[in-house]
């Protein structure tokens, strides 16, 4: 007679969510489906109940569950399972869970939100199937499936971002999870430059013995001009844009890298070009050092070279982030900086002017602004030219510029007018600060010319000020002391 199946009101279940509010609606709705069901708000809850009763059918609702925070967690609890039956509640909103956890375990889903019942219609047949007797894999399966989650940790160790020195690390640190390799590297061709070692990461099985490949291959920076460029397959397989597979030291023909290799424990090393996005060789490659020689099936070389393109594509990617940032940072050096004489144009001067204002006020802290325009500037053209004009203007900028503190600014506010924003600086500190910069500024020789000289304004904000009203009466001050005769400083008017 065969067997009755035990009724499902005999089945035990677990539920594994981190919402209260979530945790007491599954129990409202299905847990009738069960002789008992026990709640868990996560991994640690869940493996808890695991480790203390047997439990038919674990339920895993995603929902609320973060994949950056969570992934290796549940992970743990599906491999856990053992092909007992898992089953997923995944929101349509982030399907990404489902590769990622049938990785790690088999595991039966079903998209939520799922109406009531529909969720107990699908836990029934959960329920009903029993566990999943899932065949072992087969060797080619076993290695597909670690190739698999070899894919998913480097594309997690690329989606994390960073600098090609970080990402390059992160992604030796993921090839060294597969079983098997004990040491791993990334050769990097520089942009009009050579190949390099960018990173390499080992599985220290003997502590103070650890592979260094910088030390084994010699020449830095110009690995392509190594003499074991055809011997060691990291630099084979960039050089030559091909994959490399060294399955026995002694097949390198070198004595002494042989050597090297087997004192490291390392039977077998495996170089896989890292594509370029155009036309030409490889970009550099990943280098794989194994504890013990094997050989791949035609799907794994092929899961490989995906591997290299995929890494390809997150360097290139990293490539093109910074090369953003870094016209992003001369851009805005353009549009902020005066071309002749470097300091801050009028534009960005107004908008530090108003944010000291704004500070000032905030900290209640005294906020002075000094304008200077040199003196008879024009003679100084008509009688040296304009390019000595030109010299003279950088020269009196950077005179300012040296005397001045680092939190002072100085700004090119118009042809041969500037503007010093001196922070925590009352009108008394202001007007030495301004004296100076006239003493400075008439003893410093001008290429081409002999000196020039320059008068001097000097205001302090006052309480409501605005950054106009400031301006107005520095300018109003700078013109009094071009009418004093010049070379000299003069004090705003409240
Ligand atoms: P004052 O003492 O009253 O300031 O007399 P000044 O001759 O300096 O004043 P004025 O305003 O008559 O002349 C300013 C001169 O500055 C005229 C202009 O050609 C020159 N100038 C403005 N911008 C530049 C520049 O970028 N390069 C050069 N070489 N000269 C400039
Ligand atoms: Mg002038």
């Amino acid at each position: 007679m065969p067997q009755q199946a035990e009724p499902q009101g005999q089945r035990t279940g677990l539920f594994v969510n981190p919402a209260a509010a979530r945790r007491a609606q599954f129990q409202a709705e299905s847990g009738s489906q069960f002789a008992s069901l026990a709640l868990a708000d996560g991994v640690d809850a869940a493996l808890e109940v695991l480790g203390r009763e047997p439990v038919d059918l674990l339920v895993i609702d995603l929902d609320r569950f973060d994949p950056e925070l969570d992934l290796a967690g549940l992970g743990q609890l599906v491999a856990g399972r053992a092909g007992a039956p898992v089953f997923v509640l995944c929101p349509f909103s982030n399907a990404r869970w489902l590769p990622a956890l049938m990785a790690r375990g088999p595991i039966d889903y079903a998209i939520a939100p799922l109406a009531p019942d529909a969720q107990n219609a699908a836990l029934a047949a959960q329920l009903a199937a029993g566990p999943v007797r899932q065949p072992a894999p087969t060797p080619r399966e076993a290695e597909l499936q670690e190739l698999a989650l070899l894919r998913a940790r480097v594309q997690a160790a690329l989606g994390e971002g960073g600098d090609l020195a970080a990402l390059s690390e992160r992604i030796c640190e993921a090839l060294c999870t597969w079983p098997g390799v004990v040491h791993a590297a990334l050769f990097y061709l520089q942009p009009g430059g050579d190949l390099q070692l960018q990173a390499q990461h080992g599985v220290h099985r003997q502590p103070n013995r650890e592979l260094n490949l910088a030390r084994v291959l010699g020449r830095g920076e110009r690995l392509l001009q190594s003499p074991l460029r055809h011997a060691f397959p990291g630099l084979l397989a960039a050089a030559a844009n091909t994959i490399a597979l060294l399955d026995a030291p002694e097949k390198s023909g070198e004595p002494e890298l042989t050597e090297t290799l087997r004192a490291h424990g390392v039977e077998m090393v495996l170089g896989l070009p890292i594509p370029a996005g155009g036309p030409g060789g490889a970009r550099g490659s990943l280098c794989l050092l194994f504890d013990g020689s094997r050989r791949f099936s035609h799907d794994a070389l092929a899961a490989l070279e995906g591997l290299a393109e995929l890494v390809a594509v997150g360097l290139r990617l990293a490539d093109m982030g910074r090369e953003n940032e870094e016209l992003l940072a001369r851009l805005t050096h353009l549009s902020t900086t005066d071309a002749l004489t470097g300091v801050a144009n009028r534009r960005h001067g107004e908008a530090l002017l108003e944010g000291e204002i704004k500070r000032a006020r905030r900290y209640r802290l005294p906020l002075a602004l000094i304008a200077f325009d040199i003196d008879r500037f024009k003679e100084v053209n008509d009688r040296y030219g304009h390019p000595v004009g030109d010299i003279a203007l950088r020269t009196v900028a950077e005179a300012a510029q040296k005397l001045v503190r680092a939190s002072d600014i100085v700004v090119r506010s118009g042809g041969e007018d500037f503007q010093v924003i001196a922070p925590h600086t009352s009108a008394i500190d202001g007007l030495k600060m301004a004296e100076k910069l006239r003493v400075a500024i008439a003893s410093t020789l001008i290429p081409g010319c002999d000196q020039v000289t320059v008068s001097l304004g000097v205001a302090q904000l006052g309480d409501q000020e605005s950054a106009d009203s400031l301006t107005v009466r520095v300018n109003a001050a700078l013109a009094r002391a071009k009418r004093a005769g010049r070379n000299c400083v003069e004090l705003a008017m409240q």
